[in-house]
């Protein structure tokens, strides 16, 4: 049976008083709601992680990086390696965000091996796909999302396989307020789930958790998250607020 799962991605805000104070007031609110069995994630910026993870309750919401390197360790300034991430607590990594494919060329090769490090050090990788705007509108958005995985993803034997989340992420619906319609995320969501039923199994696709990311707001997420293939969502902007926060988690 797969899992609901809401994940927030911070990306590179809140200095790090801030960014403990929100999480604790997510970790406050959820003390509080019924959040059934929806799994809760937050992604903080990695200088956070450390003491993100003291002030939370390990039984209410998990820890992700944002990213992690592509190589075990060495010289390579300024990166942090998955063993590093697994290390301060965190559980998940995000991999393949479209920022990361878009401003550092992180190309799916790269991003392959990105995925590979993670799960040799027990973080569960949250792998992003999605196609940018130009794209769908030649109609290439199937082939674009299909050979991320392919290349990202579809070399993993079926035991690591197993242990990936999926984020789809159209590019075009990221941080700019024009979220996918349910049918354009169900029809995606959908496509992904069939591609990993021919390359693994129905029971290994029918497990995984492919999340919807693009402008989800409380008010748009339930119509998202009632799609059979939508187990629930990555966050950007909407996480940055505690209630707007609990209110996509509530969504379901
Ligand atoms: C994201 O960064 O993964 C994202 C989905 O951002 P937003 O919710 O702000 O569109």
């Amino acid at each position: 049976m797969r899992k609901k799962i809401v994940a927030g991605n911070w990306k590179m805000n809140t200095p790090l008083q801030e960014g403990i104070e929100l999480a604790k007031s997510v970790n406050n609110l959820l003390r509080t709601t019924n959040i059934g069995d929806v799994v809760v994630i937050l992604a903080p910026p990695f200088t956070h992680i450390t003491e993100i993870v003291k002030v939370l309750d390990k039984n209410i919401v998990s820890v992700s990086s944002q990213n992690c390197a592509s190589e075990h360790k060495g010289a390579y300034t300024g990166e942090i390696s998955a063993e590093m991430v697994k290390s301060t607590g965190a559980k998940y990594a995000i991999i393949g965000h479209s920022e990361r494919r878009t401003y550092y060329k992180e190309d799916n090769l790269t991003l392959n091996k990105k995925v590979k490090l993670a799960l040799e050090n027990n973080l569960i990788p949250i792998f992003c796909i999605g196609e940018l705007l130009e794209e769908r509108k030649a109609n290439n958005h199937f082939n674009i999302v299909k050979n991320q995985l392919e290349e990202g993803l579809f070399n993993l034997v079926s035991e690591e396989f197993s242990k990936i989340i999926i984020a789809y992420e159209p590019v075009w619906a990221i941080g700019t307020g024009e979220v996918a319609t349910p049918e354009q995320a169900q029809e995606m969501h959908k496509y992904i789930r069939d591609l990993i039923n021919q390359k693994y199994n129905s029971q290994i696709a029918d497990d995984t958790t492919i999340l919807y990311g693009g402008s989800c707001k409380p008010s748009n997420a339930k119509e998202l998250f009632e799609n059979p293939d939508v187990d629930g969502g990555l966050i950007g902007g909407a996480s940055l607020k505690a209630e707007d926060f609990l209110g996509i988690i509530t969504a379901f």
